[in-house]
């Protein structure tokens, strides 16, 4: 990309030295594995593929062996040891690069995986008439003051307001210069704040959602071996039962199915796409439906439960994986499936964004036995495979 696309040379610090606590694990989220690769990795390679020169990795004073395993043979990579704060760290970095003296800096999180090169071309484009460029997005929703009661004691206007992301960009003399500088009494929220308070100002580009950053466990799953890579295929497997009402519409797979009694339960009970949603689930060791979306939450009460399946089906993207395919089979004595079968291949290969070859649904009776063959509730039962994307 960047052969197609000149940039000025550049080099960049990437803060690594979080212990990453708020996400749960003995393992520092850096480190830790997203999207099949440890998640420091994809904007370390982001940066390098963009023509960031040096690349300086800031990390705990323990964590060299995980870090040099996390980036092994990328080549241009140099670690150094944070200090007590982000800041320090930050500052660390840049003392790092004191010889090379670089003309320009990216300063950038490791938590912020998703580094579009767009925004990278942005920012080095506002460095050419500011000392600092920083990534923004707009703020969408309203905004109320919190006051100590826990009452609202005022709104904030929102147009006036951005959020900031990581990279931040500047002239390396003058954020080196600023840092050296710094007398704040508290550690400052970022290195643009650094800059302003050096007098240094700052351009605003558009950021970009894919940089959000990961904080909580539920961005992340955590899918490695022993050895450290992430295994080339997945298998889940997902079982649900509901009761058969008379006065319920009957969902099955998304399908609205014509017979004289529904299924009753949380959301619209959609038995197949709940035992789907498990087996998606599953394979990712994400837990199921019920940790996903608990049935005491009044917000799922009559929900799709499409959007159950596509929830899970994101993680299992986010976590480097693609559907392989699905085998459903639907356990009930009446209504007869044969005829909604390709209704409902269609239904869930598109809830699955997958193809209607990669779904079989599947329909047995239990010869008149037990709850399904009394006609009192409906069973399913699915497998999933899952593989590297
Ligand atoms: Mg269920």
């Amino acid at each position: 990309m960047a052969i197609l696309s000149p940039l000025p040379s550049f080099a960049a610090i990437v803060v690594a030295a979080g212990k990453g606590l708020r996400v749960g694990g003995e393992v520092p989220k850096q480190f830790r594995q997203w999207r099949g690769k440890p998640l420091v990795r994809h904007s370390v390679e982001a940066l390098l593929d963009a023509g960031a020169q040096p690349l300086v990795v800031v990390i705990g004073a323990d964590a060299q062996t995980e870090a040099e395993a996390a980036l092994a043979g990328l080549v241009g990579v140099r670690f150094v040891t944070g200090g007590a704060s982000r800041q320090d760290s930050v500052r660390n970095g840049l003392e790092a690069l004191a010889r090379d003296s670089p003309l320009c800096v990216l300063i950038h999180d490791a938590a912020r995986p998703d580094l579009p090169f767009a925004v990278i071309e942005r920012l080095l484009a506002a460095l050419a008439s500011h000392p600092g460029a920083i990534p923004v997005l707009p703020v969408v929703d309203s905004l109320a003051l919190a006051g100590n009661d826990g009452l609202m004691a005022g709104k904030a206007v929102r147009e006036s307001l951005r959020r900031v992301q990581t990279p931040q960009a500047f002239g390396y003399s003058a954020i080196l210069a600023a840092h050296r500088g710094w007398t704040g009494a508290t550690e400052a929220g970022d290195d643009a704040q650094v800059l302003v308070a050096s007098s240094g100002s700052v351009a605003l580009v558009d950021g970009d959602e894919r940089l959000k950053k990961i904080t909580f466990a539920e961005d992340f799953v955590d899918i490695v071996t022993a050895s450290g890579a992430a295994p080339a295929f997945r298998i889940g497997q997902g079982y649900d039962v509901h009761r058969l009402e008379v006065g319920e519409e009957l969902w099955l797979c998304g399908v609205l199915v014509p017979h004289d009694k529904g299924l009753s339960g949380h959301s619209d009970a959609d038995v197949a796409l709940h035992a789907i949603t498990d087996a998606v689930l599953g394979a990712i060791g994400a837990g199921d439906i019920g940790t996903h979306f608990p049935p005491s939450d009044p917000q799922w009460r009559g929900a799709r439960s499409a959007q159950f399946l596509t929830h899970a089906v994101k993680l299992a993207r986010e976590a480097g994986y693609e559907i392989g395919n699905v085998d459903l089979t639907l356990v009930c004595e009446a209504p007869k499936i044969g005829p909604h079968r390709p209704a409902m291949r269609i239904a869930v290969a598109q809830i699955m964004g997958t193809a209607e070859s990669a779904v079989s649904i599947k329909a047995t009776t239990t010869e008149k036995l037990g709850f399904t063959g009394r006609g009192e509730g409906i069973a399913a039962q699915a497998i999933v495979a899952l593989h590297l994307a």
